[in-house]
């Protein structure tokens, strides 16, 4: 289980820090993680939280939120990851939902109230029992607050640790949102260790890493491939903040020498974009993450070659697979980086087949790709109809993107089922022309959409953000720049310049919001 694998970290590197918060100046070595972390599940036993209870926790980024993610790991209760963007009528959805019965929740972050918000949903909710507040930097509140234990019988916590099996549920977490309402995976010690674990072997993980993690702790992303990385290898977890702010992360990297970096491609291009960013000292960046969706080639390149994180892996995955499937290795080459997610992970299947009929289609050609092993989740939380629409019964998780497999197994996402645009009958890949437009010198990111339309069934829309001082484009300026390179029904028909897409707090482009937008747009 989680807490086995914890302990045996703690016993082996108890001196090594564990985890640094740069707002809040926490600094924990191993031991003394480990002694609150035990602190705190023996006082949610003392409540009366234990094996398969749900508990929400409703921050961001912050030591306390690592603390409880052990804390409930221990004892078995189920952890339910709450998006720090969400207002009341999404926390009271989640809240029913999950069947949460003891809330932790920062009090308030940016400029939401949450401990308003609680109470306003709390009298709907009658079986969240009890809400614990911690001040957005202060981890201390959970022991004022009496959360954690003062004199605990350590044999308490170690039978309560014992009675837990590695298929239990364990998490419970929500997808992005990116194609619609979020579905809430249910997740084991299983799935999620061995999913943390193999990220960090493949990123070659020991205790002298130092991972900077800008990313969400709320999506696997941050509490997978980030905590249970390095608390699996005894590396140590530096938060730069509790929201991504890229001078902050920049900061980080230098302060604390961090040897990776995670983050979405809108964070790297950020970073890359900040102002006086050839100052900082990154030389100690060996490698790093890049995932949740797809990174521009020049992107990719700029992080090796100006952020130095030459064995920077690209990760392919979903909530649902816990959630990595694809990985690339240390020593495929940038091409190979550059353009392919990877090969599949150890002890992993992943197929390529095509939607209508269900047959894996020949390498080299594009179909939906399809994931079989430990990493694939136990279900949607109550909710066996759409589990059944998503794994089928010999196992198989239906990811719903889609994907061309080469001869060697490396994988290249062409972009999701739902995002692929039909036009005049042709199929048309998004992504194909973003990475085109992004050649364009004055364009920072691009977004395309399908819009609907009364001749060809769709027409194409681009969003497009501009680079700073550049002159923004038209329709006409788009049209002359694709002219002769792309075909023409793959040529943008209408243009929309913006400063912001509409993003998940994953750091995603909503493009759901982006299409409903747009009908309004062209009226
Ligand atoms: P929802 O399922 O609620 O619509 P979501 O699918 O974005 O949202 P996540 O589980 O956070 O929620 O994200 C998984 C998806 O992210 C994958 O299905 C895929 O579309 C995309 N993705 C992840 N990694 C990559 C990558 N390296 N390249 C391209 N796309 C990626
Ligand atoms: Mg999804």
């Amino acid at each position: 289980t989680i807490g086995d694998n914890f302990d045996r970290t703690v016993s082996m590197f108890p001196d090594r820090e564990a985890l640094v918060d740069c707002a809040s100046g926490t600094r924990w070595t191993y031991a003394e993680f480990a002694a609150e972390v035990n602190a705190l599940a023996a006082g949610l036993l003392q409540r009366g939280v234990g094996k398969g209870d749900r508990v929400g926790i409703w921050a961001p980024n912050c030591p306390e939120w690592a603390l409880i993610q052990y804390a409930t790991a221990k004892i078995g209760a189920i952890l339910v990851n709450i998006n720090p963007a969400y207002r009341s009528h999404e926390l009271q959805y989640v809240l029913e939902q999950a069947g949460i019965r003891l809330l932790v929740a920062a009090t308030s972050f940016k400029a939401s109230d949450y401990a308003a918000m609680i109470e306003t949903v709390r009298p709907q909710c009658p079986g969240l029992q009890s809400v614990v507040l911690i001040g957005s930097n202060d981890w201390r509140g959970l022991v004022a607050d009496g959360l954690a234990a003062q004199a605990a019988d350590p044999s308490v916590l170690a039978a309560a640790q014992a009675a837990l099996s590695p298929d239990d549920p364990i998490n419970i977490q929500y997808t992005s949102g990116t194609t619609g309402f979020p579905k809430g995976a249910t997740l084991s010690h299983r799935n999620i260790l061995n999913n943390g674990y193999f990220v960090g072997e493949l990123c070659h993980y020991t205790e002298a890493d130092r991972v900077c993690i800008p990313v969400p702790f709320y999506h696997c992303f941050g509490m997978v491939m980030g905590n249970l990385a390095c608390t699996s290898h005894g590396a140590a977890m530096v938060i730069p903040g509790p929201a991504f702010d890229p001078k902050a992360t920049l900061e980080a990297v230098q302060a604390e020498r961090c040897t990776a970096l995670y983050g979405v491609p809108t964070m790297f291009i950020a970073e890359l974009a900040e102002p006086g960013f050839e100052v900082y000292d990154l030389s100690s960046l060996r490698t790093g993450i890049m995932a949740g969706s797809p990174c521009p080639v020049e992107v990719m390149k700029q992080v090796i070659e100006r952020m130095g994180m030459s064995e920077v892996s690209i990760c392919y995955g979903m909530t649902e697979t816990s959630p990595v499937s694809l990985q690339t290795r240390s020593d495929d080459t940038v091409d190979q980086r550059v353009s392919t997610v990877g090969r599949v992970g150890p002890h992993l299947e992943v197929k390529v087949v095509d939607p209508a009929t269900g047959l894996t289609v020949p390498r080299g050609e594009a179909g939906e790709l399809c994931t079989r092993g430990y990493s694939v989740m136990l279900g949607y939380w109550e909710n066996p109809e759409k589990t059944a629409e998503a794994i089928d019964a010999a196992g198989w998780m239906h990811t719903g993107d889609i994907g061309v497999m080469d001869s060697e197994g490396y994988v290249a996402i062409t972009g999701r089922i739902k995002d692929m645009v039909i036009r005049g009958g042709e199929n048309v890949y998004p992504r194909e022309i973003e990475e085109f437009l992004y050649t364009h010198p004055d364009v920072l990111d691009a977004q395309v959409i399908g819009v609907p339309d009364a001749k060809y069934g769709e027409e194409l829309m681009v969003w497009i953000r501009m680079r700073e001082g550049a002159v923004p484009l038209d329709a006409d300026g788009v049209r002359a720049f694709c002219d002769g390179k792309l075909a023409r029904y793959k040529i943008p028909r209408y243009v929309h310049v913006v400063d912001e897409f509409p993003m998940t707090v994953t750091g995603k482009v909503r493009k759901i919001e982006m299409r409903e937008k747009s009908v309004e747009l062209i009226g």
